[in-house]
């Protein structure tokens, strides 16, 4: 018989003071992509004490707690993400980062902390079949800790038919649930051009190779890309964020650097953008009597949430909070993630949690000196987490 969804709610209510305790905790002593040493330290302690195996090492500081119940063959992934950000913290919190430049300004201190909270749930009294793989990776912020663990032999080590994951997103209404099935989140690359000419005096631009003008011109022949190449219905991203070239008014330089964020929600697309690029890049230069040197980076892939899992996702969600508190297909984001290469090895879903609408506690943007994880989604996820697992390892 599957239990009501109060049946969880009480359970996280219960010990609700002691999860906040522990996020905050981890809020108080955030570390940095691959240096969460404390963070692990922590997660593994309370995982060993509540009796799951644990593996440590993957990825570094990763590690996966792992629960067997009777001779059921499914096995489930949930992921948690542990680090903090480069940024020095401004909420004034009394629990706030000791570590100046250094923040949990993403929340995953609570998204590591509502894991834990179904982490104790399902070891106490959880019932299932089958194998639960919790799964708390290091440096999701542009890092890659989950592209680690997964070289490092993740899915060989802990098999998941199925892998799941949560975000909470501030501006959204605390503990409504989001879901969207397909492309949900962008890939990210990251591109340098350098363009070199030949410096020389600014009085006598007929004696130079100017990068500047070359710079200049590449700039807005990459805007064609988005308006001119992308169709329409798609989302892509082409934004020139920095622009080094030059010192004083008298001499031209003689190189530039150009540095480019680039985003889409398709392979295919990522591949047409990447070769608009390189083809606008080289042609411009030559035309201007440049070199140019394209250094182009592959970033977190584009997230996919697989139609079935999605499904199986959403419905708990609804059963959870009720429908009028699910989003069943929300707009795609531009943002990236790197739970995407998780779910480029096995199906399954991202799903968003509101952290509190604008304004309101939990309102403020994630990467920003004021943010803080909002303590009143520590029960909803953490109760999502265990009936989630209950059902899928049913
Ligand atoms: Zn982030
Ligand atoms: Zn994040």
């Amino acid at each position: 018989m599957p239990k009501h969804p109060d049946h969880y709610l009480d359970y996280m209510a219960r010990y609700a003071d002691d999860t906040a305790a522990l996020r905050q905790d981890i809020h108080h002593h955030p570390e940095l992509g691959f240096e969460e040493f404390r963070t692990s330290d922590l997660v593994a302690e309370r995982l060993l004490a509540w009796g799951y195996e644990v593996d440590r090492g993957l990825g570094g500081t990763g590690v996966v707690g792992r629960l067997k119940r009777g001779d059921g063959q499914r096995t489930l992934g949930i992921r948690a993400d542990m680090d903090a950000l480069p940024i020095t913290e401004e909420t004034g919190l009394p629990y706030a980062s000791r570590h100046a430049g250094v923040m949990h300004a993403c929340g995953h201190d609570g998204h590591t902390a509502m894991l834990l909270g179904a982490a104790r749930y399902l070891a106490e009294q959880g019932e299932f079949s089958g194998t639960l793989n919790l799964i708390f990776q290091p440096a999701e912020e542009s890092l890659g800790g989950a592209k680690r663990m997964i070289e490092e032999g993740l899915f060989d080590k802990f098999p998941c038919d199925a892998i799941f994951a949560m975000h909470n997103m501030p501006g959204m209404e605390q503990g409504r649930l989001m879901f969207r099935e397909g492309s949900a989140m962008a890939s990210s690359d990251y591109v340098t051009i350098t363009l070199t000419g030949k410096g020389g005096h600014s009085a006598m631009p007929h004696l130079a190779v100017d990068p500047i003008v070359a710079a200049a011109s590449i700039v807005m022949a990459l805007q064609t890309i988005v308006s001119r190449n992308a169709d329409p219905q798609e989302i892509a991203i082409v934004t020139v964020a920095a622009i080094q070239a030059g010192k004083a008014n008298n001499v031209i330089p003689n190189s530039a650097v150009l540095e480019l964020s680039v985003r889409s929600l398709s392979k295919e697309l990522r591949k047409l953008i990447e070769q608009r690029i390189k083809g606008i890049v080289m042609a411009q230069a030559q035309s201007f009597g440049v070199e140019a040197v394209i250094d182009y980076r592959e970033g977190y892939a584009v997230l996919v949430n697989t139609p079935d899992e999605t499904q199986f996702a959403r419905e708990i969600g609804r059963q959870l909070v009720g429908d009028d508190n699910v989003e069943p297909q929300c707009d795609a984001l531009t943002a990236s993630e790197d739970f995407a290469f998780m779910l480029e090895k096995r199906p399954g879903c991202y799903l968003f949690i509101g952290n509190g609408e604008r304004g309101a506690p939990g309102g403020c943007d994630v990467h920003n000196p004021a943010y803080d994880f909002n303590d009143r989604n520590l029960p909803v996820g953490a109760a999502y987490w265990a009936m989630l697992t209950e059902h899928y390892l049913r």
